[in-house]
């Protein structure tokens, strides 16, 4: 049968492989680690080193948690069956939010199935088409849709540029806008830099404008008892609204929220589409987000391991002579431009048993593939050894290093 739509899809896909742009699933057949098994091509390839999991702090298999969801899982039940407002909170689903909220320095704080969801629906609520909303280039996909459902001007400054970010909101203020809102990640996810949240927050005192950040590459392990990069740059009043996720540093499962001030949260809790017409999240999760934030507060001891590692890792790949993008954070991405490229090491390194994924078009702009390696606390230093052996290697073997 002649099937027009089914063959444009399958050259779509054809056009996708041919790129060198297709994204191939590895199985993993362990819990999430600093080593993992892995299934390829139905053969078994054990302890390889994970280096590109968003598992900051190596929560993904802790005891502690594990030991909370079980407990909750037995007490609470599996599931709710429910949108938060209908008969799906339980009273820790309000004392997880509390507690974020305390956490983060806001008021009030209010839970969604994941950050994704929590970026598409902050917006719509609270700003209409008198409204402008100001948005960094390198911004979160989850945060460009958000803007897109919401009715307000939108205005885009080129990444981390203040001079374009002031440019836009004087172009905001002359255009009669009512409210203006800047939106920025905090860590910009494919490069590891840091927003400049002094300059934001100074500007938008000057303009009078709301300042929303996505902090999800940063709450828990960023700044003072890892409270994210507002506490970082000491800046936390000066940002209205946060917003970041329980499926990185804290513990990696799934889940999402914003914090901020009372009648702003109240509101959402009211009009946010994912929140009203989406399940409340699991009692096992739930649980263990409150055990991951109590782990958190008490020490920095994974912290500490987390930023010696960076450094380690950070100071090895530039011996070798690897390309990286400059910074602090634990993303240390590794610029090789040319996607098959990317491609291509990725696939040998795992051969050497170091597990990375190579990022391109359209995750970061075309020419700029690049191996984005993460840093966790799970990691241990004889690990990253043996994967800068595997770097040199495979640097050398494809003629990225000499
Ligand atoms: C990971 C990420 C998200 C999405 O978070 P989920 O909870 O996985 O939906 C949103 N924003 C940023 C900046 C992220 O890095």
């Amino acid at each position: 049968m002649q099937n027009p739509f089914l063959n444009h899809i399958t050259n779509a896909l054809h056009e996708i492989e041919e790129a060198g742009l297709c994204k191939k699933e590895r199985q993993i057949v362990s819990p999430q680690a600093g080593r993992i098994d892995v299934q390829l091509d139905g053969q078994r390839h054990d302890r390889i080193v994970n280096l590109c999991a968003n598992n900051y702090l190596g929560l993904a298999d802790n005891p502690r948690l594990i030991k909370a969801a079980k407990q909750a899982l037995e007490t609470q039940g599996f599931g709710m069956a429910s949108v938060r407002f209908i008969c799906g909170t339980q009273d820790q689903h309000r004392k997880l939010e509390q507690r974020l909220a305390t956490f983060l320095g806001k008021d009030d704080a209010i839970l969604f199935a994941a950050c994704f969801d929590a970026n598409g629906g902050l917006f719509e609520p609270l700003l209409s088409a008198q409204d402008a909303i100001i948005s960094d280039a390198l911004n979160h996909a989850s945060i460009i849709d958000g803007i897109r459902l919401c009715k307000a001007k939108r205005y885009r400054y080129a990444n981390s540029d203040m001079a374009d970010l002031e440019a836009r909101l004087v172009e905001a203020k002359q255009a009669g806008a009512r409210f203006i809102m800047i939106a920025t990640d905090g860590v910009f996810s494919m490069d590891g830099h840091l927003a400049k949240l002094p300059e934001i927050t100074a500007l938008a005192k000057k303009y009078e404008a709301i300042v929303m950040v996505d902090d999800c590459h940063a709450t828990g392990f960023m700044g003072p008892q890892g409270r994210g990069t507002p506490a970082h740059f000491d800046v936390v009043d000066g940002v209205d609204i946060l917003t970041g996720t329980l499926g990185k540093a804290l513990g990696g499962a799934i889940g999402g929220y914003i914090a901020g001030s009372q009648p702003v949260i109240d509101l959402l809790r009211q009009r946010a589409r994912p929140y009203l017409f989406s399940n409340s999240l699991p009692p096992m999760i739930v649980a263990a987000g409150l055990e991951a934030l109590d782990l958190v507060e008490q020490s920095d001891d994974l912290r500490t391991k987390l930023f010696e590692n960076t450094v380690f890792w950070r100071a090895g790949l530039e011996a070798l002579g690897f390309d990286l993008q400059s910074g602090e954070h634990p993303i240390v991405p590794v610029m090789l431009g040319d996607a098959r490229l990317a491609q291509d090491m990725a696939t040998q390194l795992f051969d050497e048993g170091v597990f990375v994924a190579g990022f391109f078009f359209p995750v970061v702009p075309k020419g700029s593939a690049r191996i984005r390696t993460q840093m966790n606390a799970a990691l241990e230093l004889s690990d990253l050894e043996f994967a800068l052996g595997a770097f040199e290697k495979v640097g050398k073997a494809i003629g990225v290093i000499k």
